[in-house]
């Protein structure tokens, strides 16, 4: 179903963003592969590797010119948007009495704002081509909270209400809007954390393991080849959040 496809993966120099670049380019698609300051060349050569073509594109997806950009470049290349992965994201973590306005404002604008930058310019496209999948990385935490991640929880629960709120607008089109919220998924997002941190996460985790970006990046896949789901958030934790 996805063979020939255009795919863009925002974010998709390394960890679950380059999992899902992988994963739907050995399905046969085309990728649109963003990133922002580490240029990937070697993961370009993997995904062109598998037989399909990949365009390298440097933006900045929090700002709405450079996310056009992006998504006018993947169209003048590809013709059509076929599924576009809002991956990109950052943690700044502080308790609320601690966080600085400077990160409390640039997580929200590099996990919520950019979702807004993309999808209102690719959604365009959609429209017109009747068709496409928009996946959109959420959180556990964006459902459940959790403490010194105010800013990371708002962003994720407000791309949560995105979603649904685009799944509806969009659905009459054919085009699927669903989010995925990913637990303790091992990448360098949460490498860094304290081992306190990683030990309590892993005890709340009733199948007593971290999970892998490639089974986040299986889950995107099976959003965008089922045409029936949407407006959903799939959580994908080990069972963290029941
Ligand atoms: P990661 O390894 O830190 O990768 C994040 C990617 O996003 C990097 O390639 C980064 O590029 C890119 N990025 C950041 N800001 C950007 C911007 N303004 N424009 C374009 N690209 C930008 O993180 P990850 O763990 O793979 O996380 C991927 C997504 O899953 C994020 O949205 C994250 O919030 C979400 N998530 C992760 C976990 C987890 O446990 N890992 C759990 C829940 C949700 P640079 O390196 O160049 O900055």
């Amino acid at each position: 179903m996805l063979k020939d496809k255009t795919v863009i993966v925002t974010g998709g120099a390394k960890g679950i963003g380059k999992a899902i670049a992988l994963k739907f380019a050995e399905k046969g698609a085309n990728i649109v592969l963003n990133y922002r300051s580490t240029v990937p060349e070697e993961l370009v050569s993997e995904i062109e590797g598998k037989g399909v073509k990949c365009l390298l594109y440097k933006a900045d997806v929090s700002d709405f010119n450079e996310a056009k950009a992006l998504i006018d470049t993947a169209v003048s290349e590809f013709k059509t948007i076929d599924v576009l992965v809002n991956n990109a994201g950052i943690a700044k973590d502080n308790l609320l009495i601690r966080m600085s306005e400077d990160d409390f404002d640039s997580v929200i604008d590099i996990n919520l704002k950019s979702v807004f930058n993309t999808v209102k310019c690719a959604g365009k496209i959609m429209l017109k081509q009747k068709s496409g999948s928009i996946i959109n990385m959420s959180s556990v935490v964006g459902v459940s909270g959790n403490t010194g991640q105010a800013n990371y929880a708002a962003s994720k629960a407000g791309v949560i209400g995105f979603t649904k709120a685009t799944a509806k607008e969009l659905a009459s089109r054919g085009i699927t809007c669903n989010a995925i919220a990913p637990g303790f998924i091992e990448t360098a997002m949460t490498e860094g954390l304290s081992d306190k941190v990683k030990e309590e996460a892993f005890l709340s985790i009733p199948l007593k393991r971290f999970g892998k970006p490639e089974e986040v990046a299986g889950l995107a896949v099976f959003l965008a080849e089922n045409k029936y789901i949407t407006g959903q958030v799939i959580n994908i934790d080990g069972g963290m959040v029941m």
